[in-house]
């Protein structure tokens, strides 16, 4: 399977995948997958949000958790790459890590809505890969966010409510995915980030090896 997957060197600019779907799909866990594949060499953006800390999460890790002064203070600033109000609480992407995992070869990984993903498009789209995940029905998004037993009640009801709006934009994704089966989604995804790894326009290195192809005699029998 290695071999499969074209490092990721520095003589490449990264890029930006970004993950959407609605809460529930398993985007998290394909996420933290992807991330646990060392020689994929992908780093996560850590989103800053107003809203409150689950119990499994980690701060700085799963997100920076601030209050909503301090996001409006950073907002207004122009900290932010994207933000949105998604569920009643604020979202955003510091722009600070970004250029610099681009820049450095890294691809990274966004995990955030429709409506960043929409910001982020309209600034960088020649960086951008985008994919959305759906679920396979809304009976077995409601049991997983059920099953994840992290919200209240109230709010898986929300959250599900809001799934819709979520995949009214589907089609404005690169790629979709039916997350049926975690292995296989997960397999999917490697299978579009090294496409997208091999892409000509993301292969400028590759300039001298074509160069070299190309003068000198061509080799003869002997
Ligand atoms: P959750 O509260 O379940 O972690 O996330 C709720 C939604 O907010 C998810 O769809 C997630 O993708 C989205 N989200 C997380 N971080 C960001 C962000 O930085 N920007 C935007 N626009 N959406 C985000």
């Amino acid at each position: 399977m290695k071999a499969n997957i074209p490092d990721a060197p520095v003589t490449r600019r990264g890029f930006v995948l970004i993950l959407s779907s609605p809460s529930g799909a398993g985007k998290s866990t394909l996420t933290r997958r992807l991330l646990q594949r060392h020689e994929l060499q992908m780093r996560m953006s850590v989103s800053v949000t107003t809203r409150a800390r689950r119990p499994s999460e980690i701060a700085g890790q799963d997100y920076h958790f601030i209050s909503r002064e301090e996001f409006e203070l950073g907002r207004d600033r122009g900290d932010y790459l994207e933000w949105a109000e998604v569920h009643g609480n604020f979202y955003g992407t510091p722009r600070g890590a970004v250029e610099k995992s681009l820049a450095a070869g890294h691809d990274m990984v966004f995990d955030i809505d429709w409506q960043g993903a929409d910001q982020v498009v309209g600034k960088m789209p020649d960086d951008v890969v985008t994919v959305f995940i759906l679920p396979p029905s809304m009976v077995e998004l409601r049991n997983r966010l059920v099953r994840r037993a992290e919200d209240a009640k109230e709010v898986i009801d929300a959250r599900l409510a809001a799934a819709r709006d979520e995949i009214a934009h589907w089609d404005a994704y690169d790629y979709v995915l039916v997350n049926e089966d975690l292995d296989e989604s997960y397999n999917a995804l490697i299978a579009i980030i090294s496409a997208e790894r091999l892409k000509r326009r993301r292969q400028t290195a590759l300039a001298p090896l074509v160069a070299s192809l190309m003068e000198g005699p061509l080799p003869r029998h002997d």
